[in-house]
């Protein structure tokens, strides 16, 4: 094995690593946010003349919340937030976070990703030693 190959294989190992520890960053960040509540409905707002404006939870079939839970027979679960803008703000709060833990599960799927082909290249390059 060369010098270069070994410079080589150095150097894909550091990048293997590197995002070994983004991945376990980018986890406990989702831990966070999953730890300060996630909900994984869509806002449904319902407007009447003379009423405030009402907010209502909507998730998909057979989607379970982990604040709001599920439908018990597996439909669409739609829940009453209400109108109180504290309780808006927070069930809005959580669906936000929610966005947020999803954006970071799609960058640690292309992550995980990379490393397999890293991991890949480290092998292909070490059966060289052999
Ligand atoms: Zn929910």
């Amino acid at each position: 094995m060369s010098d270069k190959t070994l410079a080589q294989l150095d150097q894909i190992r550091a990048n293997y690593l590197a995002l070994l520890e983004r991945i376990e960053t980018i986890t406990l960040l989702q831990q966070q946010l999953k730890t300060a509540g996630l909900c994984n409905g869509s806002e449904y707002w319902r407007k009447e003349d003379g009423k405030p404006d009402r907010l209502y939870a909507n998730h998909g079939e057979g989607q379970v919340c982990d604040i709001h839970g599920q439908h018990k027979h597996g439909y669409r679960l739609r829940k009453y937030i209400g109108s109180n803008p504290g309780k808006i703000k927070e069930c809005m709060d959580m669906m936000e976070r929610y966005r947020e833990w999803r954006r970071l599960e799609n960058q640690k799927d292309e992550i995980q990703d990379k490393t397999s082909l890293l991991k890949n290249r480290i092998n292909h390059i070490s059966m060289y030693l052999l």
